[in-house]
């Protein structure tokens, strides 16, 4: 399990002197919006964070798009069922989110 780079090597020296080697749990890494790569807010990464709501957004696709393509997926959505937009002129990450706002 020690070959995998997730465990960050440490180099430690014992108290008789000896040279060992410590391995640690890598950070987990902050999550990032689906459509631009941005980070998302209001997401804790700790280990001991607690419920629900410290780890996820409550609104539709949190914790998978940020805040400002959310509102653009949700507007592209009610256009595309009104019929003001067509399908094919989103871009194609949008497309799978707006496929799934207008199938609820
Ligand atoms: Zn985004």
């Amino acid at each position: 399990m020690y070959r995998s780079r997730s465990y960050r090597r440490l180099s430690r020296v014992t108290p008789s002197k000896k040279n060992v080697v410590h391995y640690e749990r890598r950070k987990n890494s902050l999550p990032h919006c689906a459509i631009c790569a941005a980070e998302l807010n209001g997401i804790s990464i700790a280990k001991n964070a607690k419920g629900r709501t410290s780890k996820t957004n409550s609104r539709k696709f949190g914790g998978v798009l940020c805040a400002s393509c959310n509102a653009e997926v949700i507007k592209l959505a009610s256009r595309i069922e009104n019929g003001e937009m067509k399908l094919n002129s989103i871009q194609i990450k949008q497309k799978q989110y707006v496929l799934q706002m207008i199938a609820h």
